[in-house]
């Protein structure tokens, strides 16, 4: 018997027939003799829509109300699902944030958990009642206000929920079939990887690769959370129910670097595209000129990535080169006019037709010689390299976004990950 948290996103539970469907994954596990919580999210497109009304209704509005409808998506499918469960024989009961409950900090529309009493819903397990959760939502105690997770926060209300009940496993159910060394659509040869490391798993959420959020991926890692990726589009009787002699066998998990035998340099290709990238020109070399333009870009809440600065070649002016999301890019602007006295540049460009394109593996650790072939098959194909930031387990470069597809496929073949 395991304690089994299972998550289904938008696509898995898009109308009533996907929801009966998951439903028979979840009896699969009960008639296996497992305990199980389910997180749901909201059908596919309700989140966007429900956005939309907020936005429509006025652009500049209150967070916690912000939240108080767009938190409404997750309540439906967790009703619906319990209410098909329910159908089917099995005891089961829908909990929204506040019941758990799932609290949070205030960032409303960013929201942090801070705690699950994992105690009741485990109780509940242990009777042999499916508890239904809704993703994405908590509760702000202090004001007793319902909150969100942000974009994709149902991996991380499942991630945190399996933590809180000591689960032994968090599977989250998905439209793919696991984690590939790249996206398929880029490179129909891109392999699914059988198991990933939790730090391999983080760079590849943040540097592009959609399947979980990287807030979730941190979670797991920090807790040491064993987490599966797989696909909920397999037929529900054709699956195995989940067993400790199995959790290596479906779909993909994440684990500890140690549980993975199998020694690869690279493990996967990640790319961006919701890029920007913005150049300061003339600006003085002197100290506290590279404070002055980050610091009020903090301040601002905008995430500086990648950083170059050229050398001067008099000693007095050089220019400075970084990127921001695509999506930050006219705040960052902004920013950046308001402090042109303290900074005193000259001018500033900026493009939006830039990507990210990543080479992450645990590997590189201990092999060098990893961005020599990287740089040099890009050269090959005539791509230019505009900016470049490594870590122990990665290299990132920046390129002309039109060039995007064509290094993903070369730097994918360049090391071996394309399947025979
Ligand atoms: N429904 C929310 C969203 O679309 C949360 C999630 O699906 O993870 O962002
Ligand atoms: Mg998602």
């Amino acid at each position: 018997m395991s304690v089994v948290v299972m998550k289904f996103g938008g696509t898995s539970v898009a109308n009533v027939e996907r929801i009966r469907n998951v439903a028979k994954h979840v009896k699969r596990e009960i008639d296996a003799g497992n305990k199980v919580a389910v997180v749901v999210s909201a059908m596919s497109g309700v989140t966007n829509q429900l956005v939309g009304y907020v936005r429509e209704a006025s652009l500049l509005h209150d967070a916690r109300e912000y939240d108080a409808i767009v938190a409404t998506g997750e309540q439906v499918t967790a009703g619906l699902l319990a209410i098909v469960l329910q159908s089917m024989g099995l005891k089961a009961r829908s909990w929204q944030g506040w019941q758990i409950p799932i609290i949070t900090d205030d960032a409303h529309g960013v929201a942090r958990i801070k705690d699950i009493p994992g105690e009741k819903i485990r109780q509940r397990l242990e009777e042999g009642e499916v508890a239904v959760i809704t993703g994405f939502q908590g509760v702000e105690p202090t004001r007793n206000r319902v909150s969100t997770l942000g974009r994709g926060g149902s991996d991380t209300s499942a991630v945190a929920l399996a933590i809180a009940v000591k689960a032994d496993l968090c599977d989250i159910y998905t439209d793919v079939d696991g984690v590939y060394t790249t996206d398929p659509r880029i490179v129909p040869k891109a392999q699914r990887l059988q198991k990933i490391s939790y730090e391999e798993m983080l760079e590849m959420a943040s540097l592009g690769s959609k399947v979980m959020q990287t807030r979730s991926v941190e979670l797991a890692m920090v807790h040491k959370m064993r987490t599966r990726v797989l696909s909920s589009f397999v037929a529900p009787d054709a699956m195995p129910a989940a067993s400790p002699d199995n959790w290596d066998k479906l779909g993909t998990i994440i684990c500890s670097e140690d549980e993975i035998v199998e020694q690869r340099v690279v493990s996967g290709i990640a790319y961006a595209k919701d890029e920007a990238k913005v150049t300061l020109l003339q600006i003085e070399d002197k100290p506290g000129v590279a404070a002055s333009i980050f610091g009020p870009l903090a301040d601002a809440n905008i995430n500086v990535d990648m950083i170059v600065q050229n050398l001067s070649s008099d000693g007095k002016r050089t220019d400075m080169t970084f990127t921001v999301q695509g999506s930050d890019l006219p705040k960052a602007l902004d920013v950046l006019k308001g402090a042109h006295k303290t900074i005193g540049y000259f001018d500033v460009t900026s493009s939006t037709e830039v990507a990210k394109v990543s080479v992450i593996g645990v590997g590189m650790r201990s092999h060098a010689g990893v961005a020599a072939q990287m740089f040099k098959a890009l050269a090959e194909k005539g791509i230019n390299i505009l900016a470049i930031t490594t870590s122990e387990i990665k290299i990132s470069v920046l390129i002309d976004a039109a060039y995007a597809e064509l290094a993903v496929r070369t730097l994918h073949s360049l090391f071996g990950l394309a399947k025979d």
